[in-house]
């Protein structure tokens, strides 16, 4: 019987990256493996354009769990999880971010590290099972741990992930990976033809913050300036995601090259934002310093603002 490796809703560039090379791994590592990588619906630009780059296949879209046998990479929260996971067997989680709230009948196999990238981890896995990494998914795996940390300009970069790419980018055959890295965050910068739907959940997640439904989203670009002509429209497309029974939706719109944030807010009690960041919210964004990290930076301070 299969088993599906899936990355988390709103599929970014780990995720896909993540469960194409851990299914390669158990293919090659645990006889008898039928691992099959999996995506919970359609793929970001970004995704699409380092598929296509390193020559590798798309994967299945998988959206519902029951029945089949898992293996989760980049989340292990329910709410970012398949459909009906409980009526699934999981039995392995790669995952490099908090620990989410979803639990197994039976022993499982995890592998969860505080790095940069679930790439990373499946790295280290390589390395420990002897197993040689082709040169396509090396260029996939080190896009993803480029995308994930920000060029390691990301406060959840460590030592180990640099170390990762050094090695990737060798097997990759890519000599300048960060000209690699600034040609994949152009593509990710890029809004147009792009519905205000479409941006907003491109890297959106909801989360369970002491009882209410909190969604926080996030787009990186090269430029804030080339959100101007979209900001309007994102405004008013979060507060209709805010209206379908969250108490609040927040968006970054995190500038890579200036380091911080502009954070669109929409909330029942605004008062989380500067209970949260020690800022002011009185109009509809504030713009947040040094803060990039949505894992790292943004989600633990609402988390304590909304306890
Ligand atoms: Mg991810
Ligand atoms: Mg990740
Ligand atoms: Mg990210």
């Amino acid at each position: 019987m299969a088993l599906y490796v899936i990355g988390h809703k709103n599929p970014d560039t780990d995720s896909v990256a993540s469960a194409i090379a851990f299914a390669d791994l158990l293919n090659k590592w645990k006889k008898g493996s039928e691992a099959v990588p999996a995506a919970q619906g359609k793929l970001a630009p970004e995704t699409e354009f380092v598929l296509k780059k390193f020559g590798c296949k798309a994967p299945e879209i998988v959206e519902d769990a029951a029945g089949k046998k898992i293996a989760l990479v980049d989340h292990s929260d329910l709410a970012q999880a398949p459909a009906n996971l409980d009526k699934a067997e999981i039995l392995y989680v790669i995952d490099h971010h908090k620990l989410g709230d979803v639990t197994t009948p039976n022993p499982l196999e995890m592998w969860v590290m505080p790095v940069g990238c679930t790439c990373t981890v499946l790295k280290a896995m390589y390395d420990f099972a002897g197993v040689k990494i082709s040169k396509k998914i090396a260029g996939i795996m080190l896009c993803a741990i480029l995308s994930d940390t920000v060029m390691f300009k990301s406060v959840t970069c460590t030592k180990a992930d640099k170390q990762a790419c050094k090695d990737l980018a060798k097997i990759a055959g890519v000599k300048k990976m960060m000209d690699l890295g600034m040609e994949m965050f152009t593509v990710k910068s890029a809004v147009t033809g792009a519905s205000m739907k479409d941006l907003v959940f491109r890297d959106y997640k909801d989360f369970n913050m002491s009882g209410k439904k909190v969604g926080i989203g996030q787009l990186e670009v090269i430029d804030l300036s080339l959100l101007d002509k979209v900001k309007d429209g994102l405004f008013e497309e979060i507060t209709k995601v805010k209206s379908e029974g969250r108490h609040s939706v927040f968006l970054l719109l995190t500038d890579i090259m200036k380091e911080g944030s502009e954070m669109l807010i929409v909330s029942d009690d605004p008062k989380v934002v500067e209970k949260a960041f020690g800022v002011k919210a009185t109009g509809r964004s504030v713009w947040l310093d040094k803060v990039m990290s949505r894992k790292k930076q943004v989600v633990p301070n609402f988390e304590k603002a909304f306890a």
